[in-house]
């Protein structure tokens, strides 16, 4: 749907690094538009979309391996600049007549690397800098017309050029922030080798998005089902921003959501911002399908079931709908392997609609990154405390209890989420870590409290950082925060005595306990 003919464009070709995603964020980070497409996506689709440069991805494969991925040969031919990193850069000495060879020992991490300053890619930079290593394979000899740019004693050939020509190889990984120098990197390759001059902003994105989602909608309707997180909240502003009150919101209360989500969303949404808002109660629902269920996959095929319902029901009250609107980001656009054509990936909290409910998706932040998603927040006014959130469970609080699902548990875990919270940002960690929260486990202990016995609940905290939630770390807070929560914690909730902090990463664990 987004056209994107309007901007100058980048394109990645994807060769399965690790950090593809990373060159991606820096190079928008300097206002240029980029997107990652396949490694074998064909000269003749490429060249349609008249990129200002190609950038060649790392990835795990060697280069003369049998198996190892080859883009279209021709596209080293096209006259577009190109920059090729680690694997990309062995991959253009290979298809350019230079060679490629395992390496008598690899380099990994942080390493020490001589740039020579007359190339145009290092200018001003020092001549010595350290930089981000990961491979196992160099350039042994590099193709005619090109000359070595930088060095580190492990690989003569860190960095080459062919000026001329605009292409450049660099081994090492300028996208990471151990690479001290790589943002100057990459914006002297894109801004003087390759010319953009950086109309990637915020502003000119919404202009362009509101336009494109009036032209789809036309005067049909539209439908949302915000949850109050950051990305349905966005994506709803955008296209109220389009469409006013073509569009009408529909917010589910499973009564497994924060205290006070309910009335936080009506008010910004419906009181503030003045957009048509449907709120469900359907907390006993939810309460209903819960009761005697411990399982914890059982648990989210019941909320998630419960949801659909809720959603399905209300969509059938208002007929005649055609668009619904999700915040589908980018990260999940290209995980489903298709960034280029409309792929079309549901939300799981409405994906599974019932098939007599077909409708055409509205996404408007699917090319972003999270990061952007929330700078779009900023520009439309949302509040910092929404634009600023860490990601919460579908599911809700109904995965951080374990055993059964009570209104009077969920009542506890709102109370003691909610100091969590409070200490989290008053301590200036909130926004430092990947997600901070309380979970249930249900387990009574022995307590004294004003020399009296207890015997009350237990609450786990769980703090972890992370940069995709893919992998995670728990925290290591200061003794002074952690002992903070607990004490609020546990002065507050008459039902509460002992607090407890999870020191696992994950993987062996995962960031939910459910
Ligand atoms: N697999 C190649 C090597 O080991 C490239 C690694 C990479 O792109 N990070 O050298």
């Amino acid at each position: 749907m987004m056209s994107t003919a309007r901007h100058e464009l980048v394109l990645i070709l994807d060769f399965g690094g690790q950090y593809t995603q990373l060159i991606a964020r820096r190079v928008r980070e300097l206002h240029v538009f980029c997107e990652i497409i396949p490694f074998d996506t064909p000269l003749a689709t490429l060249a349609a979309r008249s990129p200002k440069a190609i950038i060649l991805s790392g990835g795990p494969a060697s280069v003369y391996a049998a198996s190892a991925p080859v883009c279209d040969p021709a596209v080293l031919d096209t006259g577009i600049p190109l920059l090729g990193i680690c694997y990309g850069a062995q991959l253009m000495a290979n298809l350019l007549g230079g060679s490629v060879e395992h390496a008598p020992s690899g380099e990994y991490g942080k390493t020490t690397v001589r740039l020579d300053k007359s190339s145009s890619l290092f200018r001003g930079l020092p001549a010595e800098t350290s930089c981000w290593m990961s491979h196992n394979d160099r350039i042994g000899a590099i193709p005619t017309g090109f000359r070595t740019i930088a060095s580190t004693p492990a690989c003569p050939v860190a960095a080459m050029e062919n000026p001329e020509r605009r292409q450049f190889g660099i081994q090492f990984h300028p996208e990471v922030v151990h690479t001290p120098v790589g943002p100057d990197i990459l914006r002297h390759f894109l801004f003087e080798a390759a010319g953009c001059t950086g109309d990637w902003t915020m502003s000119s994105f919404v202009d362009d998005a509101i336009q494109d989602i009036r032209l789809r909608v036309k005067d049909e309707r539209a439908l949302c089902a915000l949850s109050g997180g950051v990305d349905s909240s966005v994506a709803a502003t955008l296209v109220h921003r389009a469409i006013g009150d073509h569009l009408t919101c529909v917010f589910v209360d499973t009564g497994l959501l924060r205290t006070g989500e309910g009335d936080r969303v009506e008010s910004l949404f419906h009181h503030r911002f003045d957009m048509p808002l449907v709120r469900i109660d359907a907390s006993a629902r939810f309460f209903a399908s819960l009761r005697s269920v411990t399982e914890p996959e059982k648990k989210r095929k019941a909320i998630g079931a419960a949801f659909i319902d809720c959603f399905a029901e209300q969509a059938r009250a208002m007929q005649g709908i055609p668009f619904l609107v999700q915040g589908t980001l980018y990260p999940d656009v290209i995980e489903s392997g298709n960034s280029v054509a409309s792929t079309i990936k549901s939300h799981h909290n409405v994906g599974g609609l019932p098939a007599d409910l077909s409708f055409s998706l509205i996404e408007p932040l699917r090319l972003l990154f999270k990061d952007e998603v929330r700078d779009l927040g900023r520009a439309l006014g949302l509040p910092e405390e929404l634009v600023d959130r860490q990601p919460f469970p579908g599911p809700g609080l109904g995965v951080r209890i374990l055993g059964e699902v009570t209104p009077e548990n969920v009542n506890i875990l709102q109370r003691a989420d909610a100091v969590v919270e409070r200490v989290m940002r008053s301590s200036g960690w909130y926004t430092k870590v990947w997600q901070s929260f309380a979970v249930l486990p249900n387990i009574h202990t022995v307590g004294v409290k004003g020399d009296e016995r207890t015997y009350v609940h237990t609450i786990a905290l769980r703090i972890v950082e992370s940069s995709d939630g893919m992998t995670a770390d728990w925290v290591r807070l200061p003794a002074e925060v952690l002992e903070e929560i607990s004490h609020a914690i546990t002065s507050e909730l008459p039902e509460v005595n002992r607090v407890v902090y999870d020191i696992t990463s994950k993987p062996p664990s995962t960031i939910e306990w459910e």
